[in-house]
């Protein structure tokens, strides 16, 4: 895979899955654009691929902020002159039963993963059609299907993948791709927050005997993002090392 002249955005990509997106866009010669919310990791990101040679910036967002994922998209078209790929990474997660869920959980979700990937799929979709060419990628999660405790979680990753399919349609004949992708159970700072009981429990589910690595999903990533994928749309692909939910 050759990404050598492209210009891509990876959202969340100060640490965990979307670093690993990030810095393997970068290997393969993409200028990478790092957006966190966190400055510290955003720039600790940038100045080790600079320090390899690679291209990257870095810009701090809240991606639920409207305004400032407008300007993310804008300003790294008009610094590149284009926006070849644009990885909606950035999520969190809540977690409680229903019954004990509060408003506020639900809300702060929803803003960050759904929300988040349509501030920035708005004005990717404008600067793709125009260019007529690009990729678009999501990440949503297994936990659509239902993981018991993560109801506004699950919520939100569904409604990526109805994003995700919708925009696909609509610009497919811009020569764009939009697909989501669905990591199954990923070692990085979200899951070794759960107790070590769910930790071995999620393990127990997965065939292949162990959690993803962040680099696993970079893979798949990059090849969703180069050109041999082209005539790949709409599609909802898992990576969980066989896990089923
Ligand atoms: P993580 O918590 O390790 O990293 C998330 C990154 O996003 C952090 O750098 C964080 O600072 C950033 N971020 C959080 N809120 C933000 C906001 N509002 N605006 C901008 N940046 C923000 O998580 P991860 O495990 O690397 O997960 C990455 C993505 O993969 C998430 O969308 C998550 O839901 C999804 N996912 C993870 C797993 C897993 O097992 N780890 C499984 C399925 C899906």
């Amino acid at each position: 895979i050759d990404l050598t002249g492209k210009s891509a955005i990876v959202t969340g990509s100060g640490r965990g899955i979307g670093r690993a997106i990030a810095v393997k866009l970068a290997e393969l010669g993409a200028a990478v654009t790092i957006c966190d919310i966190s400055e510290e990791i955003a720039s600790a990101t940038v100045s080790e691929l600079r320090q390899r040679g690679l291209e990257a910036d870095y810009f701090v967002l809240d991606v639920a902020d409207a305004d400032a994922a407008r300007a993310l998209i804008e300003k790294t078209a008009e610094k590149r002159g284009k926006l070849d790929i644009l990885v909606n990474n950035a999520g969190i997660n809540r977690d409680a039963m229903l019954h004990k869920m509060e408003r506020k959980q639900w809300d702060e979700v929803i803003a960050v993963n759904l929300t988040g990937t349509y501030n920035t799929m708005q004005p990717a979709s404008i600067q793709m059609r125009e260019q007529k060419s690009g990729r678009i990628i999501n990440i949503s999660s297994s936990s659509w299907m239902g993981n018991i405790g993560q109801a506004n979680y699950a919520a939100s990753k569904a409604g990526v993948i109805g994003l995700t399919k919708t925009a696909s349609r609509e610009l497919a004949k811009y020569n764009v791709t939009v697909n989501a992708i669905c990591p199954g159970f990923i070692d990085t700072d979200m899951t070794r927050g759960v107790p070590d009981k769910v930790w071995d429990l999620m393990i127990s589910k997965i065939p292949m005997g162990r959690a993803g690595a962040p680099e696993d999903v970079a893979n798949l990533i990059a090849f969703l993002a180069s050109d041999t994928a082209s005539y790949i749309t709409g599609e909802v692909i898992n990576i969980g090392g066989g896990m089923v939910l």
